[in-house]
C-alpha cells in the first residue's frame, strides 16, 4: 500500500540540471544562432560571416573579426555564470551589451559539440579549443593559424536532448527561422555585414555589407517594395519613464501586401524582442489607411533608461517588460498618427492640382 512506500527527494544530477537548463534558453537553431550574434556584436565585430549545415542542427558556423576571447578564458568560457559583461546584480539595470548571464555558450556546449577558435590582437597565434558538458577538453587549447576574432563551430546541436530534436519540424523550417533572426539583426545593426549560407553552396543567401545603410539593409532583405515606400519614424521624448529614443523606419500607406506578412521587428535596447501590444497598438493605426487584413511593415529600435526594462523576464531574453508601457507605447502611436495623417494630406493636395 502507499504508506509503505516512502516518497524520497534527491538532488538531481548536475549534468541533467545543466541540460534542463539548456533546453530552456536553446529550444532551436535559430536561438543559438540569437546569442551567437548577439556575443560576435558584443565584441565589436564588422563582419560576421554563417554557414548552416541541415538547419543548424548538424552544424552551425559563425566566423566574426570582432575582439576574440583571451586564451587564459578558454578553460571558464562554457561554464554558467561566466561572463566579461556583468559582475553584480545592479548591473543588470545598466548593462548596455546584448549578453549578460554568461549561459549561452554553457547551455550550447551541454547539448552539442562545440569548438571555438578563437584570436586577440595581442596573440601571435589563434586557440582552438574543444568543449563537451561545458568543459574545455583535456588536453586543453591548441594553437591553430587563424585571423583575429573567433569562430564558433557548433555539431550536431540536441544530439542528446532527442525530445528536443522530435520537437523540431526538419532541416528547411529550421534555416528558415535562422534566416529570418539574422535578417532582423541585419536591419538593426549598422556598421556590421553579414553573410549567410548552407554548407556545401557556393552561393550566400544573405549579404549585407558593413557600410550599407538601414534602408538599403531593409532593401536587400525584404525588397525595393518595401523599401521604396518607407518614412522614417525618429522620435525623442522626456517621458515619466525618462529620456525615450526611438528610432526605426515605417512603411506609409502606399504600401500593403497581406501575401507576405513579414513580423515587425523591434529591438529595446538592442534587443531582439517581441512586443505584442506595440505591434497591436500599430497595426491599429493603420486600419484607418490600409484595406483590410493589410499590415505595413515596421522596424523599430526603442532606447529607454535600462533601470525601466526588466530583460530578465524570459530563459530566451524574447520578452522583454518595461515600466509604462501604456505611455510609451500612446506616444508612439500619437506620433505616427500625426505623421501619416500629415502625409496623407499632401498626397490628396498633391494629387488635386
Ligand atoms: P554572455 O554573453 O551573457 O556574457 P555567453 O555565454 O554568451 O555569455 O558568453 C560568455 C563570454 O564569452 C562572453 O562574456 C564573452 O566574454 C565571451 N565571448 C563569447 N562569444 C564571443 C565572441 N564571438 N567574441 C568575443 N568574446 C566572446
Ligand atoms: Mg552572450
Amino acid at each position: 500500500n502507499s504508506e509503505s512506500q516512502t516518497v524520497r527527494i534527491r538532488p538531481l544530477d548536475k549534468s541533467v540540471v545543466n541540460k534542463i537548463a539548456a533546453g530552456e534558453i536553446i529550444i532551436a537553431p535559430a536561438n543559438a544562432i540569437k546569442e551567437l550574434l548577439e556575443n560576435s556584436i558584443d565584441a565589436g565585430s564588422t563582419t560576421i560571416d554563417i554557414t548552416i549545415k541541415d538547419g543548424g542542427l548538424k552544424q552551425i558556423t559563425i566566423t566574426d573579426n570582432g575582439s576574440g576571447i583571451n586564451k587564459d578564458d578558454l578553460p571558464i568560457l562554457c561554464e554558467r555564470f561566466t561572463t566579461s559583461k556583468l559582475s553584480k546584480f545592479e548591473d543588470l539595470q545598466s548593462i548596455a551589451t546584448y549578453g549578460f548571464r554568461g549561459e549561452a555558450l554553457a547551455s550550447i556546449s551541454q547539448i552539442s559539440h562545440l569548438t571555438v577558435i578563437t584570436k586577440t590582437k595581442n596573440e601571435p597565434t589563434a586557440w582552438k579549443a574543444q568543449f563537451t558538458d561545458g568543459m574545455l577538453n583535456k588536453n586543453g587549447a591548441k594553437p591553430v593559424a587563424g585571423k583575429n576574432g573567433t569562430s564558433l563551430i557548433i555539431e550536431d546541436l540536441f544530439y542528446n536532448v532527442k525530445s528536443r530534436l522530435r520537437a523540431l519540424r526538419g532541416g528547411n523550417e529550421e534555416y528558415l527561422k535562422i534566416v529570418d533572426v539574422v535578417n532582423r539583426y541585419s536591419v538593426h545593426s549598422k556598421n556590421v555585414g553579414f553573410t549567410i549560407k548552407k554548407t556545401g553552396s557556393n552561393s550566400n543567401d544573405l549579404i549585407i555589407r558593413p557600410n550599407l545603410n538601414t534602408k538599403d539593409r531593409i532593401k536587400v532583405i525584404y525588397g525595393s517594395s518595401v523599401a521604396n515606400d518607407l518614412i522614417d519614424l525618429s522620435l525623442q521624448a522626456n517621458l515619466d519613464v525618462g529620456l525615450f529614443k526611438c528610432e526605426g523606419m515605417i512603411t506609409n500607406s502606399n504600401y500593403y501586401n497581406n501575401k507576405k506578412r513579414i513580423q515587425p521587428i523591434f529591438f529595446i535596447n538592442n534587443r531582439l524582442v517581441a512586443c505584442d501590444p506595440l505591434k497591436r497598438a500599430i497595426n491599429q493605426v493603420y486600419s484607418s489607411y490600409l484595406p483590410k487584413g493589410h499590415t505595413p511593415f515596421i522596424y523599430l529600435a526603442l532606447e529607454l533608461d535600462p533601470v525601466n526594462v526588466d530583460v530578465n523576464v524570459h530563459p530566451t531574453k524574447r520578452e522583454v517588460r518595461f515600466l509604462h508601457e501604456d505611455e510609451v507605447i500612446d506616444y508612439i502611436v500619437r506620433e505616427l498618427e500625426a505623421k501619416l495623417s500629415s502625409l496623407d494630406s499632401s498626397r490628396k493636395f498633391t494629387t488635386q492640382q
